[in-house]
């Protein structure tokens, strides 16, 4: 798709950050662009437009950039998941592991149903931890995980194989 071109040449790319050694792809430039998030925006509205997918999953805190605009043009809801800590209902947490230490991710019970059809988007999947985690907090209130969806894979990484056999659809491979 001649879109995706144009939506590669603004994410910018940040040496060290935030630790030396690390290639940040930072997606703050593609939304300074309009024309660029919009076709972010309608690639991923074009595959799950007619899905029957009922609810959006968005991962903190870029999850929740391309998460809202996908899930209004779907007619889908929204639920962010979240760093621990920061929803005022209760929650059912999921940790995962990281290269250093761990992390967490918790879902308001009762966003999500067993007859829920869901779709988990975040903006990049590196090792594919954070997707992982995301996937098992929906699969344990019963809904289904259609697809995973970033705009970013670092492919080198082989989080794709993390993902218990869910589909990830990405716009933008980087080496
Ligand atoms: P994973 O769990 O797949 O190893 O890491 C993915 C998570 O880390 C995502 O939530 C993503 O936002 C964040 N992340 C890791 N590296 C980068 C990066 O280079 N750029 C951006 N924008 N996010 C990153």
């Amino acid at each position: 798709d001649p879109r995706i071109h144009g939506i590669k040449a603004r994410i910018r790319v940040v040496p060290d950050f935030p630790k030396p050694g690390i290639m940040f792809q930072d997606i703050t430039t593609l939304l300074l662009d309009p024309s660029a998030f919009k076709d972010t925006i309608d690639l991923f509205v074009e595959r799950y437009k007619g899905r029957n997918i009922s609810v959006v999953a968005g991962v903190e805190a870029r999850g929740f950039i391309f998460g809202p605009p996908i899930a209004l043009a779907i007619g889908a809801k929204f639920v962010p998941l979240r760093k621990p800590g920061k929803l005022p209902g209760q929650v059912i947490s999921e940790k995962y592991v990281l290269e250093y230490g761990s992390d967490c991710l918790q879902m308001h019970v009762g966003a999500v149903e067993p007859d829920d059809r869901a779709l988990v988007v975040d903006d990049l999947v590196a090792t594919g931890g954070t997707l992982c985690a995301a996937i098992n907090l929906l699969e344990r209130v019963g809904a289904q995980v259609v697809e995973c969806t970033c705009v970013i894979e670092l492919p080198d990484l082989k989080g794709r194989e993390r993902l218990n056999g869910k589909p990830l659809y990405v716009l933008v491979e980087s080496h």
